[in-house]
């Protein structure tokens, strides 16, 4: 049986998903992390153990500490020492221009966007990092085109968390890079899933689509296999990298 633990935070839907189908493929022993879509996560993981894999659902907001330390505390029991994360949960708001933002909303995002990713990585670094006795491992960060893009008109603080969480990908990079950990970002385009309802815009991939270079928008399987690839050991000398997945944008 292969060693490998992969966290997937909000591995319920859409990017999440299809990267957890995709890890438990590939071999790693999977918790599916979700906040409040029971059902979604079920399914997934009665998906992976029907092919034969093991995978474990775990209901945790990631933007509470209590809540993070639970989640990996279930990793740790139920499927033994992590060896991945991928700091994958994240969400946006109704489309507007920053004049219209309030307060609230900034906090929300940003502590959907920034705080869990972090508190999720920190907890990640004190199970893998050999400075604690950890056999070193793999944090990918699901960022976004939006963080070099700005989206105006629609979410500039969602862009601006996600330019938070770049930073945060290039510090703990180089932070940790003599600990046995590689930190590595994808940063999609304009993606299949259900976050663009969020935004108020269900539509958005089917119209903005084929306005891109190639004409179309991307499936979230697509992310998913270069998630796998900066989780794998084909990757193995590669640690603060950006992979763009955004159709030539
Ligand atoms: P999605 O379909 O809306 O799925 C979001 C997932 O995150 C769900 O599993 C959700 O769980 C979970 N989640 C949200 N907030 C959470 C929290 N506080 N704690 C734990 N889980 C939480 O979104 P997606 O499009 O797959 O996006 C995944 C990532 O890709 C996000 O970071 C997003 O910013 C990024 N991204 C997406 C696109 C795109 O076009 N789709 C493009 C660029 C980047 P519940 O359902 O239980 O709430």
């Amino acid at each position: 049986m292969s060693n490998d633990v992969v966290l997937i935070t909000g591995g319920s839907r859409g990017i999440g998903a299809a990267t957890a189908r995709l890890a438990a493929v590939r071999g790693y022993r999977v918790c599916v992390n979700f906040r409040t879509d029971e059902a979604a996560a079920a399914d997934v993981v009665d998906e992976i153990r029907a092919a034969g894999g093991t995978a474990i659902a775990v209901r945790a907001d990631v933007t509470r500490s209590a809540e993070v330390d639970r989640l990996f505390r279930a990793v740790d029991d139920e499927l033994g020492p992590l060896t991945a994360l991928v700091n994958n949960a994240g969400t946006l708001e109704k489309q507007c221009r920053l004049d219209e933002l309030d307060e609230e909303r900034l906090t929300r995002i940003w502590a959907a966007n920034i705080t869990g990713p972090f508190l999720c990585a920190g907890a990640a670094v004190r199970r893998m990092s050999t400075r604690y006795g950890g056999a070193g491992g793999a944090i990918v960060n699901v960022s976004s085109a939006a963080a070099r893009l700005g989206s105006p008109n629609e979410y500039v603080d969602y862009a601006a968390s996600k330019g938070a969480l770049d930073s945060m990908t290039t510090g703990l990079a180089l932070e940790v890079a003599a600990e046995g950990i590689r930190v590595n970002s994808v940063r999609p385009g304009l993606i299949h899933t259900g976050i663009h309802a969020l935004g108020g815009d269900p539509g958005r991939v089917d119209r903005v689509g084929p306005l891109l270079p190639m004409g179309r928008g991307g499936q979230p399987e697509e992310i998913a296999e270069t998630i796998l690839f900066l989780l794998s050991p084909a990757s193995s000398y590669t640690t603060g990298a950006f992979v763009d997945l955004a159709g030539g944008r």
